[in-house]
């Protein structure tokens, strides 16, 4: 009979929670299975690509009642392969209010990863006329920082949209590269069912590849299957009180169109705002072709379907109340808070004076939709501050430990709480 492998690690999921667990703990030779549902396919930029990988409805495109949809990535790499890789600060004092410091982390990170506003010829010519406009309002938009290696980026490209062929866009796929490259075996297409005990220790876990039932084991199990995903394995494995009260941040985009510029191909979230005391954050948003014939048909604005090249595009994302629950299989029911709709129409009526001011017309916003679910499997509730269970040796590390809703994209904070967890971890394995 073949012997079973005892990994030190059993890393669940490849977002930027559980690459960079998986990374840290191969780099200090611990040995570590990485287990991903998604393919890790070489990325292309094509949008036939990305529909496989993030597209596929009711797997990736998840609707609430209201029809709000949310979308997720299953590939290796998690969501941060489609992501628009604008780094924003960890909310390191709400996470200190909890008993937990990632600022050393957070540090780490920004030595070790690219992370830098685009120079000026990056920043494409929509975002730069939103970008003035709202200086010249008297607003503090400014130029964000991004995790991009700008000397592969290129100017008058859309492709970080399809996951970036050139590889300019840092994303977690990296970190599996370099994990792999040290002590780490990825098992991809490999669906994790639930998590196996022996009285309160997890031990392993049961997954699925091929529609061929397996199990793997481990002295740690680290769940990192993202907001959405680690607690529909948890809910598997007995845990009662997951995926409820999350928070989803929801946005809608602002468009209008003007006559002197012929574009269309940026990379978006360059630039924008955090208006922190109106609970949102703003961004230039310029999505390719496709996508904003999505925003402008949602809203039957077939008017404006030929418009692409002219229109200039503004997000508005939200820091949303904490609630609703998912379903078994990670069905989405969360009502849009009536606050929080009133908050991102706050945020249209300030993006319009934008965007007229910027001489855009035609203006018009897009359906909700949302991009970062989180807060299923809080800390302080379903794990402490060393990410932990209630079961020995079972760990979780992705958005959905957040505890509370902080309205900004948490790529970085992820990092930050994966360096953590791991330095945690190889005091203990
Ligand atoms: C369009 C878009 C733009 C974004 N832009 C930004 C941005 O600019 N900046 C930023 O900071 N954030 C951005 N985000 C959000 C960011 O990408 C996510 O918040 C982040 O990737 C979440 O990381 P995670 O580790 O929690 O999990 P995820 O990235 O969701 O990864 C989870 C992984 O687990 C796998 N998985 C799920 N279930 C299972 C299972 N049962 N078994 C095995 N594997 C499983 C999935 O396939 C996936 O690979 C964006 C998101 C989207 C969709």
């Amino acid at each position: 009979m073949k012997k079973k492998t005892l990994y030190d690690a059993i890393i669940v999921g490849t977002g930027p929670g559980g690459a960079t667990v998986a990374r840290e703990l191969a780099r200090q030779n611990r040995n570590v299975l990485i287990l991903e549902w998604g393919n890790r396919t070489p990325i292309n930029g094509t949008m036939q690509q990305a529909l496989q990988n993030t597209g596929i409805p009711f797997k990736n495109v998840l609707f609430t009642y209201n029809m709000l949809s949310m979308v997720r990535s299953t590939t290796t790499g998690g969501s941060s392969v489609y992501y628009y890789a604008t780094a924003f600060d960890p909310p390191l004092d709400m996470l200190q209010s909890y008993g937990i410091d990632i600022s050393q982390e957070t540090e780490e990170a920004r030595q070790e990863l690219p992370i830098a506003p685009l120079r000026d010829d990056l920043i494409g010519p929509m975002a730069k006329r939103i970008m003035n406009s709202a200086q010249d309002l008297g607003l503090g938009w400014k130029k964000l920082n991004k995790f991009v290696y700008q000397e592969r980026c290129r100017a008058n490209c859309d492709l970080c949209n399809l996951g970036c062929p050139h590889d300019a866009k840092w994303t977690a796929r990296n970190f599996i590269d370099d994990a792999e490259k040290h002590t780490a075996s990825v098992i991809t297409n490999a669906r994790v069912k639930k998590v196996l005990f022996d009285g309160r220790t997890a031990i392993g876990v049961e997954y699925t590849k091929n529609m061929m039932p397996s199990k793997a084991y481990a002295k740690k199990i680290i769940i990192a299957a993202g907001g959405i995903g680690t607690p529909v394995i948890l809910a598997n494995s007995g845990f009662q009180t997951v995926g409820k009260e999350f928070f989803f941040d929801p946005l809608i985009v602002a468009l209008g169109e003007v006559n002197d510029i012929s574009g269309g191909r940026e990379f978006p979230m360059a630039t924008g705002f955090h208006f922190e005391n109106d609970g949102y954050m703003m961004t230039d948003m310029t999505v390719p072709l496709p996508i904003y014939l999505g925003f402008a048909a949602e809203v039957f604005r077939w008017d404006r379907l030929t418009a692409h090249p002219r229109t200039l595009t503004i997000m508005i994302k939200e820091k949303d109340h904490l609630g609703g629950r998912l379903t078994s299989r990670g069905g989405v029911r969360k009502k849009l808070d009536p606050i929080d709709k009133k908050s991102l129409l706050h945020g249209y009526e300030r993006a319009k004076i934008i965007l007229k001011n910027a001489g855009a017309r035609h203006i018009f916003k897009s359906w909700y939709t949302a991009a970062h679910p989180g807060g299923t499997a809080k800390i302080n509730d379903v794990v402490d501050t060393d990410l932990k269970t209630e079961y020995d040796g079972l760990y979780v590390c992705d958005c959905s430990v957040i505890p509370e809703s902080f309205g900004l994209p948490p790529t970085l904070t992820l990092i930050g709480l994966g360096k953590r967890l791991s330095k945690h971890l190889t005091s203990k394995i």
